[in-house]
């Protein structure tokens, strides 16, 4: 069941120690509520006046349901007319959960992911991902921008490796939120491996990775039957050697390419020298899931003139191969569909 109660301004009344509270506490605060805490049900009969909820946080000092004070608690409510409600106590033990946010839109997090988000004390997140609707999502967190700009590193991975630690140590659940998959190109590894060694408990969470969603979120399929059997997603924050680009032309499937704006005239060169197709179709498409998502699309003969023309940037996925044309041939039909139906029905 999912209540939808404004409580801005009303009183609501936590039972429970403060640590097990503090991530109800911060909730209800955050949604506007005015909060008081109690270890246990305080004997002045005065205690829950004017509240509408009684939050009891399951665990410590709170009565259990069927106990002799549970009784008591349930008249005392009636009586102040307050809904009880029971919530899960935050644990002490402080962990990390490594969470991969998908590629910006917020339906793209897995259940796993808004699950540890809503339990959360720290968010450590940085631009890509779900970023917009943080606060709603991890209500009681305290949220931590670590975010690098291209070029600019804000907080340095062995800051943020620190930090990951430093918070668990001090007993909280803290999120590392990245953009897409945590494993792919997201240096998640070596924040599991910071935490594996400061003994500190970690669990992974996968999320969508851009590498398909984002392709995906322009209609083209990485692969496609009796087109492509592979897909291949690669690096584009440095050049490749051209032995990596004989590799790559030389498999016939598609090429994903991540962080490869600034590096296309090389890899596009590159591709050339081993061989490609000069009419090989090529996307570039740019900021998947945001309202301004676009897709500039080319081939390899034409696509650095057309990305430089369109102005293409950062963040963006780049695809090579014949897929690109099956979406558009996709998107295409889908269209004419459209315009067909409109007509019809006018
Ligand atoms: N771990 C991430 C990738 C991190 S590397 C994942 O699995 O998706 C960062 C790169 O991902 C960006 O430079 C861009 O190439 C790509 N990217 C991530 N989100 C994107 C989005 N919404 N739109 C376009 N590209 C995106």
């Amino acid at each position: 069941m999912h209540l939808d109660i404004d409580l801005t301004g009303r009183r609501v009344v936590v039972l429970g120690h403060p640590g097990a509270s503090r991530r109800v506490v911060a909730r209800y605060r955050a949604s506007g509520a005015d909060v008081d805490r109690f270890d246990t049900l305080p004997s002045a009969s005065s205690a829950l006046d004017g509240a509408t909820l009684v939050v009891r946080v399951a665990g410590t000092g709170t009565p259990s349901p069927g106990d002799d004070a549970d009784t008591v608690l349930r008249q005392r409510c009636r009586d102040a007319g307050a809904l009880l409600i029971r919530e899960a106590a935050a644990s002490d033990s402080g962990h990390v959960s490594l969470v991969g946010g998908g590629p910006g839109a917020r339906g793209l997090l897995t259940l796993d992911a808004a699950a540890a988000l809503r339990d959360a004390d720290v968010v450590l997140y940085d631009r890509l991902g779900p970023t917009d609707s943080l606060a709603e999502i991890a209500p009681s967190a305290e949220l931590v921008d670590v975010g690098k700009l291209p070029g600019h590193h804000r907080v340095p991975q062995a800051g943020i490796n620190a930090l990951l630690v430093q918070h668990a140590r001090a007993g909280r659940h803290v999120v590392r939120l990245k953009g897409g998959d945590p494993f792919v190109f997201g240096r998640g590894s070596e924040e599991l491996a910071a935490c594996l060694e400061a003994r500190v408990p970690c669990t992974v969470l996968p999320g969508i990775s851009s590498s398909i969603a984002v392709p995906a979120a322009a209609g083209i399929p990485v692969t496609h039957r009796g087109v492509s059997h592979l897909f291949t997603v690669v690096s584009g924050h440095a050049p490749l050697t051209d032995e990596e680009h004989l590799h790559l032309a030389g498999l016939g499937g598609t090429i994903v390419v991540l962080m490869g704006v600034s590096t296309l005239p090389q890899l596009v060169a590159g591709l050339g020298r081993a061989g490609m197709r000069p009419d090989m179709p090529v996307a570039v498409v740019e900021r998947g899931y945001s309202a301004s998502q676009r897709t500039t699309s080319g081939t390899l003969a034409t696509i650095v003139t057309d990305a430089g023309t369109a102005r293409c940037q950062s963040p963006a996925v780049l695809v090579i191969g014949e897929v690109v044309r099956v979406g558009l041939e996709l998107q295409g039909s889908a269209a004419h569909l459209a315009r067909l139906t409109e007509s019809l029905a006018s």
